[in-house]
This record gives C-alpha cells, sequence and structure tokens, in this order.
C-alpha cells in the first residue's frame, strides 16, 4: 500500500534519503528537513493513508504503533516532556498527505499553537 507520487512512502521504501532514527514493524521515524525545536522527528506508517483519521480507521495497531515510537524517541532524546501532533488538511497547515505524526521537543511551548 503505496503511492508512488508521495514523499514519504518515498522515503519509507528508501528511495528519497532521510535521518531516519526509529523503526518498527509498521512504522518509521525521520528527523524532520525544517526542524521547528530541538527534536522534531516524524514517525510514519509504512503503508500510505492521507492523514491519521484514514489511518486509525484502516489499521489501527499502526496508529498505536505511531504514539509508542513517539513516546519511544521522546525518551531517547532525553525529554520527558514533548508535543505529538498530527496536522489534518491543508487549513491546518499539512503540506505532505501521508499520515505523520509531529514530535516536537527540547524547547518550552506556548499553548494554544498559532
Ligand atoms: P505537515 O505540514 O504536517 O504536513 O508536515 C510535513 C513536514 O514534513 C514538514 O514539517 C516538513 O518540514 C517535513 N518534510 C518535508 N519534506 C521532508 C523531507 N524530505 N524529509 C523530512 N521532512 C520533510
Ligand atoms: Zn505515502
Amino acid at each position: 500500500m503505496s503511492d508512488p507520487d508521495c514523499l514519504f512512502c518515498k522515503i519509507v521504501a528508501e528511495e528519497v534519503p532521510a535521518e531516519v532514527v526509529h523503526v518498527t514493524e509498521r512504522t518509521v521515524a525521520f528527523r524532520d528537513i525544517n526542524p521547528q525545536a530541538p527534536t522534531h522527528v516524524l514517525v510514519v506508517p509504512r503503508d500510505h493513508y492521507e492523514n491519521a483519521a484514514a489511518l486509525a480507521a484502516g489499521d489501527p495497531a499502526a496508529s498505536a504503533e505511531l504514539v509508542t515510537a513517539a513516546a519511544a524517541i521522546a525518551t531517547a532524546e532525553g525529554h520527558e516532556d514533548y508535543r505529538l501532533v498530527f496536522n489534518t488538511g491543508a487549513g491546518v497547515g499539512q503540506t505532505v498527505f501521508h499520515a505523520h505524526l509531529h514530535v516536537l521537543a527540547g524547547r518550552s511551548m506556548t499553548w494554544p499553537p498559532g
């Protein structure tokens, strides 16, 4: 289940390089190319789903594995506090339409987000 035109499918397939920091059976995690915090990692399912809701409906186990992977990454990078973000829809800033969980940590963060 991959989309030949999808950037994150190409990263999962190792056709596009990325700094991979964590892998599981269903997920791959790599550093964001434009980091917004000292730790900014994207955790993606190996299979292509357009967004987090489509992933949860189609593969709940992978959906849960994204969050478990995100927690492991934050811990491995020494962060007790971290923020997880699923942008869903262009109107809130989604630019890559392959589900991905942002893991952000290592600086203070305001709430609510802008
Ligand atoms: P979003 O705006 O939620 O769709 O997030 C997409 C993220 O992908 C952005 O934070 C980008 O900086 C990041 N990104 C785009 N291209 C790459 C790439 N080749 N490798 C790593 N991260 C990328
Ligand atoms: Zn994809």
